[in-house]
């Protein structure tokens, strides 16, 4: 299986200036890794913030780099009187060919429910968009040992999906990617161990297949403090295909030997 190594830029960088130089030290660092870096191995992603994603995605077609949005509109796939809102539509207008949905920071600060993720799901399929789909328990639930219980609930609208679309199970299979992303571990430096984290991807794995007949086996990611020091032993498990990657992957030098861990261990 294909491995992902996304970066989620969230609100960042502050200046355009700074988006070029970052776009700038991705492209020298992975021609100075290209023996290290395989595209047919590795999938590496940015997602940058809305403003920026036309001219990131200009700047990075013929690289092997792909760009994802953060978000789409619920609203509308398309156009409307939806202020502030971006579209599925004009998402992959600029540039994007994926799109992050359920990231925790806009479960939490835009309290999106489980109806909007799954207009949000619609909407990118029927522009053929690719969902990142991000599921995680916060600290308190994983404490409690809710975890499996919590990502169930939240992969239940991948299976509303699944079950609205019938004759679309495939397609939309083939463009999802689950990113498992325990709430207490993003940008806290506290990550759970590799055992840990293998045995939920299983899960999340058969809870998927059992959502529909036929269904290729899911990509699993895992995301929440992933750096340059744990990359290696995150790659090493069979169960984790890729990571997304926040802090670490606004330096190119971070983000590519994260990469490069990935590459390594899938080849
Ligand atoms: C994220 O926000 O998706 C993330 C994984 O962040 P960080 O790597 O900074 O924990």
């Amino acid at each position: 299986m294909q491995a992902w190594v996304i970066g989620n830029w969230k609100q960042n960088p502050a200046t355009t200036n700074e988006v070029n130089e970052l776009i700038d030290s991705l492209l020298s660092a992975i021609d100075e890794r290209s023996n290290d870096l395989n595209p047919d191995i590795c999938q590496l992603m940015v997602a940058p913030t809305a403003i920026h994603l036309a001219a990131v995605s200009a700047r990075l077609q013929q690289t092997p780099l792909l760009c994802a949005a953060q978000d789409i509109s619920a609203h509308s796939g398309t156009t409307g009187a939806y202020t502030g809102d971006c579209s599925a539509q004009q998402m992959a207008d600029a540039g994007a060919s994926w799109t992050l949905l359920g990231h925790s920071e806009r479960r939490q600060y835009h309290q999106e429910s489980a109806d909007e993720l799954l207009q949000k799901l619609t909407h990118a399929q029927a522009q053929q968009l690719g969902v990142i789909f991000c599921i995680g328990e916060t600290q308190a639930q994983y404490d409690a040992k809710q975890t499996l219980e919590v990502l169930n609930e939240q992969l239940a609208v991948i299976k509303e999906l699944l079950t609205q679309q019938p004759k679309l199970v495939k397609t939309i299979a083939e463009r999802l990617i689950i990113a498992y992303e325990p709430v207490w571990a993003i940008g806290t430096g506290k990550v759970p161990t590799v055992s840990e984290v293998s045995a939920t991807h299983e899960h999340i794995k058969q809870t998927v297949a059992s959502f529909a007949d036929e269904l290729p086996e899911i990509t699993v990611l895992y995301g929440g403090s992933v750096n340059t020091d744990n990359a290696d032993s995150f790659a090493a498990s069979p169960m984790i295909d890729g990571a997304l990657v926040g802090g670490a992957s606004l330096k190119a030098e971070s983000f590519l030997t994260i990469a490069s861990a990935f590459s390594r261990a899938k080849a």
